[in-house]
């Protein structure tokens, strides 16, 4: 099998199965260096729900996605091979069980090696992916973008809903907090805690205001030395986006960042060595000519292309070794111009 998306030359870009960027659909991760995963629950949601309906939206809109890289300038699947493992099993409804499925489901692809793109359901599914993530890899970093540090401690006495799983991770010792930072967080709280509780967590934080005024550059260096060499587990929420520019989402806050701002955020952090990415709490049915699932299929191209340089420079996997890159994040950034540009917001 051709693990590359089909060719638009041989069958438009809108007929086919509908998988991620029309790459092939299989069960055999271990075929693959990087796949994507759908994760379609979202019975952890407080306010809106839907984001199970986020995988298909995400897959419908990648098929506008092309294989060339316009900024690093790349076929991204010249030495990646990519397919689209479908969805994991979900019991509607049911959030113990989910997690049960969703995390016995994910198991073996981190044991294959394969880096998964996760695509959810709401943010209560990356509690079960860190689980199977960490079986596998052992504590992470967390890179966390999101309006809301999801740190809470229960909800209505409950300890699961899209609100906790940072605080059930640091609990189970799923994340070495000390090597972690949320950025992002904004918007009107309950309370104090809701914007201390993460500290005292031990996370490091960078406030949608704090990044507005330090620009994406400074906030890459804070990243970057926070996290160092450490393997990351990266969490993007939608609604770290603006709501102008990604307004299907459950608990929309505004005063976020544009489309442009957050491909280059997560460009520049192309070489942490990222062993799980996910992407949560998209909603289609609020999103108005699916401008959000469009956004999320090129964050989820960012990611893909992301592992494929590592790749491409350091032969994560070619060489037959583990999702280890064999350089430290930054020294094999080849556009310099690039970050230092972004410092001069
Ligand atoms: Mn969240
Ligand atoms: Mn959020």
């Amino acid at each position: 099998m051709r693990y590359t998306p089909e060719s638009p030359e041989e069958t438009p870009r809108f007929s086919g199965i509908g998988t991620f960027m029309r790459l092939p659909h299989t069960h055999d991760a271990s075929a693959a260096d990087v796949v994507i995963v759908g994760v379609p629950f979202d019975t952890g949601s407080t306010y809106r729900v839907g984001a199970r309906f986020a995988p298909r939206a995400v897959r419908q809109m990648s098929a506008l996605l092309r294989p060339f890289h316009p900024f690093w300038k790349f076929f991204v699947f010249e030495n990646c091979r990519a397919a689209d493992l479908g969805d994991v099993p979900v019991v509607p409804g049911y959030i113990d069980e989910s997690y049960n499925r969703i995390q016995s489901a994910l198991r073996p692809i981190f044991d294959s090696g394969a880096v998964p793109l996760m695509v959810g359901g709401d943010h209560s599914v990356t509690l079960p992916e860190l689980r199977a993530a960490v079986a596998t890899h052992g504590p992470l970093a967390l890179v966390h973008f999101d309006s809301h540090p999801d740190t809470w401690k229960h909800y209505f006495g409950m300890p699961h809903f899209h609100g906790s799983p940072f605080a059930r991770a640091v609990e189970e010792g799923l994340v070495d907090t000390s090597r972690s930072i949320q950025v992002g967080l904004r918007g009107s709280v309950e309370e104090l805690y809701d914007i201390e509780g993460p500290k005292e967590l031990g996370f490091s934080t960078i406030t949608g205001d704090e990044l507005h005024e330090m620009g994406i550059g400074e906030a890459v260096r804070r990243i970057r030395s926070r996290v160092g060499h450490s393997k990351v587990f990266l969490s993007f929420d939608i609604d770290f986006v603006d709501p102008a520019y990604a307004p299907g989402t459950g608990t929309p806050e505004v005063g976020g960042f544009n489309s442009y701002e957050t491909l280059k955020l997560l460009r520049a952090l192309w070489d942490l060595n990222v062993v799980a990415y996910d992407l949560v709490e998209i909603l289609p049915q609020y999103d108005p000519a699916d401008i959000t699932a469009l956004l999320g299929a090129n964050i989820l191209y960012e990611f893909l292309s992301s592992v494929s340089r590592r790749i491409s420079t350091s032969k994560l996997r070619l060489d037959g070794g583990t999702s280890a890159p064999g350089h430290p994040p930054g020294e094999n950034m080849p556009d310099v111009e690039f970050l230092s540009a972004a410092s001069d917001e």
